[in-house]
């Protein structure tokens, strides 16, 4: 997607949502549901299409600059929302893609933006791989280049990424930011193991050891990664996924109890009702995060602890969704090969972020000292 001279950003973003509705409505009315373990190929084939891949970019490489603007953020939001209630393992996998563009852009070089772009333009799917395996990850300088060693435990998409963004820490104990080739099958590791959902993701590992990259695979400066706000901020992306899921949840629960004539029961209608609440409370949430997000006037520490409010808020939603559909579909919620079933599976492994503890009691711990943010007039 080339943005066209004479046509405004607003309307290509505008063609841009039409575009993706289409493709949601096709792929909500597909049927059957695939294979549980299987890499949904065919809805990133989709997304390719119709250049939703490329919108991910900036501006300068011909992109809807969703991972800078505002504008593009309430587009993003839609796409993962989309995407999220589509296929989870999906939204995973596209989240990745989407945290190395927005790392690459906050953090690279021209040079660097420049040639990622082309390598996604091309059809590449990105990883974000930072969660460490054993041994985990180093770096040391060697000769002109330098040398990894060690394994990333967790490598969603692990076969179908082309190139990831990896941490790995260094002589001196910091950690970089690096960009790495992940393409040969040999490197390949079992991972976290088989999960309980989220099998489509493919999430393995991946060993490093003994790739030499060039200086110019080394993305920003030593501690770019945890640099706040970015580094809590972006979590609004998974929870505009896992909203998608409760989105999905809703639909089958709704079409379920009609089907089986049981919708007008009182007790299944305060169910739905409490479930409706909960769709709606965790979609203000991501909106919201999504906003402040992209704010520009707020502090590092209000952006932070919003997010993480936010995340935990659509992380409570969701897993008391799961709770009021098993309750209103009873059995039939937990029969294998229904779509039902699986989508709790996946949305409950999928919500397993890091750290909860710490991302609601810091938030705590910031807004007992301070108003939230625009609501203190
Ligand atoms: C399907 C799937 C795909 C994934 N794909 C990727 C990927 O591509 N790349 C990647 O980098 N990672 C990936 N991950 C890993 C993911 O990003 C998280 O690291 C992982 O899910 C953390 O989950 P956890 O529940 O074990 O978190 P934890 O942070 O271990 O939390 C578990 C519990 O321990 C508590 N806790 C945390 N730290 C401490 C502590 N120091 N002391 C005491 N208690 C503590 C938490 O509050 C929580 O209650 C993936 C995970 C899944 C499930």
């Amino acid at each position: 997607m080339l943005v066209s001279v004479g046509k405004t950003v607003k309307s290509h973003l505008s063609a841009f949502q039409i575009d993706l509705q289409n493709l949601f409505d096709k792929w909500k009315c597909a049927s059957p549901m695939p294979a549980e373990n299987l890499f949904p190929i065919d809805i990133l084939n989709s997304l390719g299409e119709i250049g939703a891949l490329d919108a991910l970019l900036s501006h300068e490489e011909g992109g809807l600059n969703l991972c800078r603007s505002p504008e593009g953020g309430l587009a993003l939001s839609i796409l993962l929302r989309r995407i999220g209630y589509l296929n989870l393992s999906l939204g995973r996998c596209l989240e990745g893609h989407i945290n190395v563009v927005r790392l690459v852009e906050l953090y690279g070089t021209p040079e660097q933006q420049h040639v990622l772009a082309q390598q996604l333009r091309g059809g590449m799917l990105a990883g974000i791989w930072v969660t460490d395996g054993l041994p985990p990850v180093t770096i040391k300088q060697e000769n002109k280049g330098y040398r990894l060693a060690g394994i990333k435990g967790f490598a969603s998409g692990v076969t179908q990424v082309g190139l990831a963004l990896i941490t790995a820490t260094t002589e001196q104990g910091h950690s970089v930011m690096v960009l790495a080739p992940t393409t040969e099958a040999n490197r390949r590791r079992v991972g976290p193991g088989k999960l309980m959902g989220m099998q489509a993701s493919g999430t393995g590992a991946y060993d490093f050891t003994d790739i030499v990259i060039s200086p110019d695979c080394i993305l920003g400066s030593a501690g770019d990664y945890l640099r706040q706000p970015e580094f809590s901020a972006g979590a609004w992306r998974g929870s505009a996924i896992a909203l998608g899921g409760m989105d999905r949840l809703i639909d089958l629960l709704r079409w379920e109890l009609l089907d089986r004539q049981r919708a007008h029961n009182p007790h299944q209608l305060y169910r739905l009702g409490k479930a409706l609440i909960l769709q709606k409370t965790a979609s203000m949430w991501v909106q919201e995060a999504a906003k402040v997000a992209y704010a520009l006037s707020m502090t590092s520490e209000d952006v932070v602890a919003t997010v993480n409010l936010a995340r935990l808020a659509v992380e409570h939603a969701a897993l008391e969704l799961i709770t009021l559909v098993q309750r209103s579909l009873g059995v039939s919620a937990f029969v294998k090969g229904k779509a039902v079933e699986q989508v709790m599976r996946d949305l409950m492994t999928y919500l397993r972020q890091p750290a909860p503890d710490e991302a609601l009691t810091e938030a705590a711990a910031w807004f007992v000292n301070h108003d939230w943010p625009g609501e203190n007039a």
